[in-house]
């Protein structure tokens, strides 16, 4: 199964694939968790990519290619895998289609999670990381039992640096300038199915389940 999830910042992509990936046993690779992890690791691909995330703005199409090349390659994305945050421009979209024809593959699904404008900054606004684990809090929403602290490992939460309000507004122009294109990309191929990302993240979660699991029966 090789699974695409689509949606502005903070439409809830990240919960709702990692609960997806443990249900399917395919990797969660998310590209923005992979740039963060080479900037806190500082290597080349860190220092190349950290402004550009902190000002709210893409890294270029060449470079998010080849990361996400080499990361499909390893052995445990050979039985499927789910995307969160490629493609993100049109090009990327292209390219990745012609990569995958080239192995001999495509995907099956892209998932869409939709929400409106106000709704976003409402939930980047109040989104509080583990910066080690990933774990997404909300203050309102989701908080953790012990203000500014992960309930599972007691690190501090902090606040994403691309979250702060200017910035948001930001990244939500460049989703609808870059990343729109690449939603009605895949709606021409008939691959697009849309969610309401402003449900629970478990009847979302539920919802794209059912829709994998009718789809592989009709397929068998
Ligand atoms: P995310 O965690 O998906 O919101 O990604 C955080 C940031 O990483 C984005 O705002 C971009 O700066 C960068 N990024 C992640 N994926 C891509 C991509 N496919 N193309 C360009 N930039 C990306």
């Amino acid at each position: 199964m090789n699974l695409l999830i689509l949606g502005a910042p903070g439409a809830g992509k990240g919960t709702a694939a990692t609960a997806i990936c443990q249900q399917l046993g395919i990797p969660h690779i998310s590209t923005g968790d992979i740039l963060r992890s080479a900037i806190k690791n500082q290597t080349e691909l860190g220092r190349q990519a950290k402004a550009l995330i902190d000002d709210g703005n893409f890294v270029p199409d060449e470079l998010i290619i080849g990361v996400v090349r080499a990361r499909l390659k390893e052995p445990d994305a050979q039985h499927g895998f789910m995307l969160d945050g490629f493609p993100r421009t049109l090009f990327q979209a292209q390219q990745f289609t012609q990569d995958l024809k080239q192995e001999g593959t495509s995907i099956d699904h892209a998932l869409m999670l939709e929400m409106t404008d106000a709704a976003i900054v409402e939930r980047l606004a109040g989104r509080r990381v583990n910066a080690t684990t990933g774990k997404v809090y909300h203050l309102q929403n989701n908080p953790p039992k012990v203000d500014g602290i992960c309930d599972d490992d007691g690190s501090s939460l902090i606040q994403r640096s691309d979250d702060e309000p200017k910035t948001i507004l930001h990244r939500l122009s460049v989703y609808h300038q870059e990343t729109e294109p690449v939603v009605e990309f895949y709606e021409k191929l008939g691959l697009l199915a849309r969610f309401d990302g402003s449900s629970k993240p478990e009847i979302v979660v539920t919802k794209i389940l059912a829709l994998i699991e009718a789809s592989s029966r009709q397929s068998v």
